[in-house]
């Protein structure tokens, strides 16, 4: 399979297939999620593909997020959003379901439902066995 050719959001940058588009730049492309969690919730995607955050290439990334605070912005001024959330799911085990790279910026109310999610506290000392390893692959 050619991740690009059947790539739906390649085909929405190159207008192949509809899409509601609120934003567009020399690098990235955003428009409403077809299902969204609050009315206004938008996708924001480079134009060049990538899979997810571990292939794209770090400029394309900070375009992505750049077009991600313009949005925002947008969303607390034309729906009055209270607050915004800025996801990303990053291969299936995150949740993800459409294999180029996005972030969702989801519009949020007081009240609106939307639950966050539960964390477990760690256990004595394995914040630092944790914090350990993570140094390690960062050096
Ligand atoms: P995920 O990969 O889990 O981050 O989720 C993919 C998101 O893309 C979902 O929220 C879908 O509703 C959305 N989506 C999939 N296809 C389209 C489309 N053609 N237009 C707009 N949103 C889409
Ligand atoms: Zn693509």
């Amino acid at each position: 399979m050619n991740a690009e050719k059947d790539c739906i959001f390649c085909k929405i940058v190159a207008g192949e297939i509809p899409a509601h588009k609120v934003y567009e730049d020399e690098k990235t492309y955003a428009f409403l999620d077809r299902t969204p969690i609050n009315q206004g919730h938008t996708l924001v995607i480079p134009k060049k593909h990538a899979a997810d955050v571990f292939e794209i290439e770090e400029s394309e990334w900070q375009a992505v997020m750049k077009t991600a605070r313009v949005v925002a912005h947008a969303l607390e001024k034309a729906l009055g959003a209270e607050g915004v959330n800025v996801d990303t799911n990053n291969r299936a085990a995150a949740g993800q379901v459409v294999f180029h790279s996005h972030v969702h910026v989801i519009p949020r109310f007081s009240g609106d439902g939307f639950e966050h999610w539960k964390g477990h506290p760690y256990a004595p000392g394995e914040a630092e066995t944790i914090r350990m390893k993570v140094l390690s692959a960062l050096s």
